[in-house]
């Protein structure tokens, strides 16, 4: 057993390589892949409110760009590496083509604690970070969305520095953004919904409701607190969630509308009354129905995966799951449900937020969630398919379904050399 820290691009193409042998991908394809079409590493000088200037490292990595624009979120966080960036940047190749949306893959990402910095120094930092990838992004090219780190607020910010650019109007150069800027109704808990749809007809796999299914989520961002409140409103009882501070548990099932009040003034889930401390590592092996991972990379590894009590695994984050721990959970039955697939449902109303920026026409928010149940749903079926097809376990099944839709749409394009 190694201790060595796992680099998450390392990740990816171990999935990516297992995939194409059991795919038999063509060579060629298969080399492309492996590599992202475009890295750009840029320097950002920011004037911070102490007087003194900062200089900090971004990057924007576009992985593949054969089905449409480059499309992926922007991090800020202090761990952030180009491998990182590359991984995620590859990760979104695979999640737009599981849930057939007309992108390729892309992300971005600039090392800085978010935490520690006033709001003039994130605005300025976004502002020159986007000025620097100006001519690599826009809603032909690259369309970036938020991550850890970012929201709405941010990406108003790209929106604004990329129109004062351009001198147009051009909203959908970004997504995720603020109502009033074109944002879509339904974007904010989109991925939170999209883990629910999935969790559902994981369930739904097993024989299982989930409605009073106990759950366990590691995160409680974005993609985990709304995850937590759709899942508790479906009827699963929430009983353990951690942050990046700790977490709590409570085996009769958190009060969540009194728990989201608690961090929306605290910041943090940790004190909260209805509840008793636990330690951040066991709530990944505790007794639960569904295990929901919804903070960063390489949570669940070769030595605690063989403690996972779980029956299903549904990745809010990216890239939550070792290499190594997978054929361990497969082993033990638990049922994993991708990230490629479990969080794809922010992509896809990035998706239909830049198809209603373009249209200049606006949806209701019933007919956004009915439109994202029909992609999420669609493409569980297509990934379920394609596992038991190729015997394989759901990650593997999520790569071949992406591979396959991108490996088609290359060949008919060619290679232009
Ligand atoms: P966020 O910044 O809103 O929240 C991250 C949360 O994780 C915070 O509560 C933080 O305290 C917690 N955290 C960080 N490290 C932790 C640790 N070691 N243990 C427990 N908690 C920890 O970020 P987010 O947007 O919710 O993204 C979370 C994950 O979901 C990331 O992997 C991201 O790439 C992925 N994701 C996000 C979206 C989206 O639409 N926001 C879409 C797809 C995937």
């Amino acid at each position: 057993m190694s201790n060595a820290p796992i680099n998450p691009y390392e990740a990816m193409q171990a999935s990516l390589r297992v995939a194409s042998e059991l795919y038999g991908l063509d060579d060629a394809l298969f080399k492309v892949f492996m590599a992202p079409t475009r890295s750009m590493i840029v320097s950002l000088p920011v004037l911070m409110d102490n007087g003194q200037w900062e200089v900090f490292t971004g990057y924007r990595v576009q992985h593949n760009l054969t089905r449409g624009p480059a499309k992926g979120g922007i991090r800020y966080d202090l761990n952030v590496t180009l491998d990182e960036v590359k991984a995620m940047a590859a990760w979104m190749t695979w999640k737009t083509a599981v849930v057939d949306v007309p992108f390729g893959g892309g992300k971005g990402g600039i090392v800085c604690d978010p935490n520690s910095l006033s709001m003039g120094e994130k605005e300025r930092l976004t502002r020159r970070y986007i000025a620097e990838i100006m001519d690599i992004i826009g809603p032909d090219r690259d369309v970036p969305a938020q991550d850890m780190g970012t929201d709405a607020q941010t990406m108003a910010w790209v929106l604004d520095t990329y129109n004062m650019h351009v001198r147009r109007t051009e909203n959908a150069v970004v997504t995720g953004k603020p109502l009033s800027l074109g944002g879509s109704l339904g974007r904010n808990e989109a991925t939170g919904r999209g883990v629910l749809i999935t969790a559902r007809e994981a369930m739904q796999r097993l024989g299982k409701p989930l409605a009073g299914a106990t759950v366990a989520v590691q995160g409680f961002g974005n993609v985990g607190s709304q995850a937590t409140r759709l899942l508790h409103e479906a009827g699963a009882r929430i009983i353990a969630v951690s942050d990046s501070k700790g977490a709590i548990k409570n085996d009769r099932g958190l009060d969540i509308h009194a728990l989201l009040k608690h961090v929306s003034e605290t910041k943090t889930v940790t004190g909260f009354k209805g509840a008793e401390a636990l330690d951040p590592a066991a709530l990944l092996t505790y007794q639960v129905d569904i295990l929901v991972p919804a903070a960063t990379e390489n949570q669940i590894t070769e030595d605690n995966a063989p403690k996972v009590r779980a029956k299903v695994i549904v990745e809010g984050a990216n890239g939550p799951t070792a290499p190594a721990a997978d054929p361990i959970l497969q082993e033990n039955g638990v049922l994993v449900v991708p990230d490629i697939l479990a969080n794809a449902g922010g992509v896809t109303v990035s998706y239909f937020e830049w198809v209603q920026n373009r249209q200049g026409f606006y949806w209701r928010e019933r007919e956004v969630n009915e439109r994202l149940v029909d992609y999420m749903t669609h493409a569980f079926q297509a990934t379920f398919a394609t596992t038991d097809k190729y015997k394989t376990n759901p990650r593997i099944g999520a790569y071949i379904l992406a591979l396959d839709r991108v490996a088609q749409a290359m060949k008919y394009r060619g290679f232009y050399a």
